[in-house]
């Protein structure tokens, strides 16, 4: 599943490319997670002002309104001059002066939402619920603490369930989790301030170098075959359960929690 940093690496992919760009077409293929919202034709003649990312939304801007992006499970973007029939799992063309941008959605949770402003009730309804971004200087101490204080859930799932911060998937939150010395089960209100501090700075670390390492990888986003590249880390303790810790030496556990696998060491992160 595509995650915050992918998204963001495929954000830069294209953005500054299809920034100016004016619409000349709009396919659309099999049905998405959601309809698009308006009628096709009406986006011909706009143009592109710019992309930005929201959470794992990408927000195509135009000069009137705006086009939400998600990649749902399975998707992955591509922009290019190549124009060829779409392949069975091609189910959203958004063709351009510059380029055409082509959703490539094999499991279809993936969607195009149209919305006249970011603030309309189309794009709220998608965006409204999101906690603040972790890599644009809005990801705030005093704010996430007291976010923790409010929860009594496993710090994990509250990372998960992305209220307090976006973007922190499954792999990330375990690695973060790791960096900061943190159980994955400990109750999140009982994390402390200077463990909380921890904490925000090893999500800023691990999604930042998800990011970097994403874009030294750029190239492949615009392969001919499309393929969605995904840039693990070299994981501390993600899908490393048995094999030794690199910090202590001794063996990552795996359990679960909620519908998904968490890994940890039973050393370096404490209750
Ligand atoms: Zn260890």
């Amino acid at each position: 599943m595509p995650e915050l940093p992918e998204v963001e690496v495929t954000r830069l992919s294209f953005a500054d490319r299809i920034a100016g760009a004016t619409v000349t077409g709009v396919r659309v293929g099999k049905p998405l997670r959601w309809a698009l919202g308006c009628n096709p034709q009406s986006l011909q003649g706009r143009v592109v002002q710019g992309v930005r990312r929201r959470g794992k939304y990408l927000l195509v801007d135009l000069d009137q309104g705006l086009l939400l992006w998600h990649l749902g499970m399975s998707g992955s973007l591509r922009f290019s001059d190549d124009r060829r029939p779409p392949q069975a799992h091609d189910h959203f063309d958004l063709d351009t002066s510059q380029g055409l941008l082509r959703l490539n959605d094999p499991r279809r949770f993936g969607a195009v939402v149209y919305a006249d402003g970011e603030h309309s009730p189309e794009a709220v309804k998608l965006l409204g619920h999101l906690g603040v971004e972790p890599l644009n200087g809005t990801f705030d101490l005093t704010a996430f603490h007291a976010g923790l204080k409010k929860r009594k859930t496993a710090i994990k799932q509250v990372l998960l369930g992305g209220e307090l911060v976006v973007g922190v998937g499954n792999i990330y939150a375990s690695e973060a989790l790791f960096l900061a010395g943190i159980r994955p089960t400990l109750r999140a209100e009982r994390v402390s301030r200077p463990r909380a501090e921890k904490l925000r700075l090893a999500i800023i670390d691990v999604l930042t170098r998800a990011v970097q390492k994403g874009g030294s990888t750029l190239r492949d986003f615009s392969s001919a075959d499309g393929q969605q590249g995904y840039f693990q880390l070299q994981a501390h303790v993600y899908d490393r359960a048995g094999a030794p810790c690199r910090v202590c030496g001794t063996a990552i556990r795996r359990m679960q929690q909620g519908q998904r696998s968490t890994y940890f060491c039973p050393v370096c992160q404490k209750p």
